[in-house]
């Protein structure tokens, strides 16, 4: 399965804010964004220039694409679904970004980003509805119950992760009981409950070209 491997950090220099894909590291002094503010590469400090309307459409879409960790095929493959969808295609697009099985476990909080929630999937250290579920890219839906397994249950990952990085004191769409290591999702979250600043709007334009 293919997957980005290069620097993280170097995904925020380039789209020229903070994308926190790192979880710890991105809220401390070494977050190399805070350190070298421009874009990567023997150039990145002379860049300078006056973006055009697709460069501003592109950059939105690399930016909301990179902080979901999604490669362009499988974003592309989103677009398509979320425009044959009801409804305005820019909203639909990322609430079935939002409703991704690593992005769920990542807003409860079970790890510090969504790389790390990526390989908790993986790693089949999670239920849905009493099901295992290995598949980063799985839909949740309204009323899922997900479940650190039993096996997993003293991971240190899961239990730091709860305490610095669980998001659902703001998102009211979801549910955690810390105790039990249990999150639901409650409703698919509408736009203004989605914190990502992004305009996907842009995002709709380019690929409608
Ligand atoms: Fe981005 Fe986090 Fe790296 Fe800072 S530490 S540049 S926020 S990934």
């Amino acid at each position: 399965m293919a997957r980005y491997r290069d620097a993280n950090c170097k995904l925020c220099r380039r789209e020229g804010e903070k994308l926190f894909l790192k979880g710890h590291r991105c809220v401390t002094d070494k977050c190399a964004f805070e350190r070298r503010s421009y874009a990567p590469g023997q150039h990145g400090q002379r860049m300078r220039y006056k973006v055009s309307d697709y460069g501003k459409q592109l950059r939105e879409k690399q930016k909301v694409r990179r902080v979901y960790g999604i490669l362009e095929n499988q974003f592309r493959n989103y677009f398509v679904k979320a425009a044959g969808k009801t409804g305005v295609t820019g909203e639909n697009l990322l609430q079935m970004l939002e409703c991704r099985m690593d992005n769920i476990v990542y807003r409860l909080g079970f790890a510090p980003s969504r790389k790390a929630a990526r390989q908790l999937v993986r790693h089949r250290h999670f239920s849905v509805n009493g099901r295992i579920v290995d598949i980063p890219s799985f839909q949740v839906k309204p009323n899922d119950l997900i479940k650190v397994r039993d096996k997993s249950k003293n991971l240190d990952i899961i239990h730091s992760s709860i305490k610095e990085f669980a998001q659902t004191d703001e998102l009211a769409w979801l549910r955690l009981n810390k105790a039990a290591l249990e999150g639901e999702l409650l409703e698919v979250p509408s736009r203004e409950n989605i914190p990502v600043a992004a305009n996907e709007q842009l995002i709709v334009e380019l690929y409608s070209k």
